[in-house]
């Protein structure tokens, strides 16, 4: 419309024109040109696409076949486009499966004591089970291979301390110490506690910073920590699971009696997934598809932390 109007009034200024004298028809000609130099910007404008595309085809072609040649990428762009993204390529994580199927059957093996740094305990426990009979190490196995399967599928090297091939253990100072050799970048034990009926939710602990004898946790008790509430949030989000109702009500402890913490010399948290007493909790732990999404915000958390995120 805007050209239009243009077009038109420049056209009757130029028949007046002509009829005077030919410098004024120049003029007018003048006149002419510049109102269809504006027509021709408005309608620039309205086919700007389409001017733009053919300028821009020759432009990008040509600068777009050098930028070609000289990435000469672009068949390894799309194939890392369609390769699965490794952001933990290069990272070690040591998963701890808590306790042991066999450990009910060694009790005298599993109940010696060992050095924890702040004090002695024992090697390691049975650890508890649903009311229904559904044992904690076999949750904590389940959930271990999960978490390793996701974690892997993001280019991690995992080591599990124990995957259902000993009779027994480890202890808990021999956890800590497979997360040390393993030089791991973060540690977690997995657990699910055992505390009273009415009680329900997850938490997770971090050590305490401690000096004592084989204990030092003065270098990992920050980094720890931020594993620890990167790895609540996580958590919570992927499950739904509520923030324990009970040592605190935040989710979160600090600890100076676990040996698998005391002695760790690399980040290092336990997660406690819920209850296995309490009915709620149980029928989670109990569900396959529940444990999925465990193992998927854990593994979430892990990543998170390892790559400076919340
Ligand atoms: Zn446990």
């Amino acid at each position: 419309m805007f050209s239009n109007e243009s077009h038109g009034g420049a056209r009757s200024r130029s028949l007046v024109i002509t009829a005077i004298v030919l410098v004024a028809a120049l003029a007018g000609g003048w006149f002419v040109f510049g109102a269809r130099h504006g027509s021709d910007d408005g309608a620039t404008a309205g086919r700007g696409p389409a001017a733009g595309d053919s300028t821009a085809a020759p432009d990008s072609g040509s600068a777009g076949s050098p930028v070609a040649h000289g990435d000469a990428t672009p068949t390894p762009v799309t194939t890392s486009a369609a390769a699965p993204r490794k952001e933990l390529t290069g990272r070690t994580i040591v998963i701890d499966p808590g306790h042991n199927l066999g450990n009910a059957k060694h009790t005298a093996e599993i109940g010696k004591s060992v050095d924890i740094g702040t004090n002695r305990k024992a090697c390691d426990t049975t650890g508890t089970a649903t009311n229904a009979g559904y044992p904690e190490s076999t949750y904590t196995l389940d959930v271990a291979h999960r978490v390793r399967a996701l974690l892997e599928a993001r280019g991690a090297k995992v080591v599990l301390t124990y995957d259902g091939d000993r009779p027994y253990g480890p202890c808990v100072d021999e956890r800590a110490r497979i997360g040390n050799a393993a030089h791991a970048d973060a540690a977690l034990s997995i657990h699910a506690d055992g505390a009273p009926a009415d009680k329900f939710g997850f938490h997770v602990i971090a050590p305490k910073s401690v000096h004592a004898g084989a204990a030092d946790t003065r270098a990992i008790a920050a980094p720890s920590l931020r594993l620890a509430t990167t790895l609540r949030s996580h958590f919570h989000t992927a499950t739904g699971e509520p923030l324990a109702n009970y040592l605190g009500g935040k989710g979160l402890t600090i600890r100076d009696d676990l040996g698998g913490l005391n002695l760790s010399t690399v980040p290092k948290v336990f997660i406690e997934c819920g209850n296995m007493r309490n009915a709620h909790d149980a029928a989670a732990l109990t569900n396959s598809a529940w444990r999925q999404h465990a193992a998927l915000g854990i593994a979430d958390g892990l990543t998170a932390f390892l790559e400076g995120k919340r």
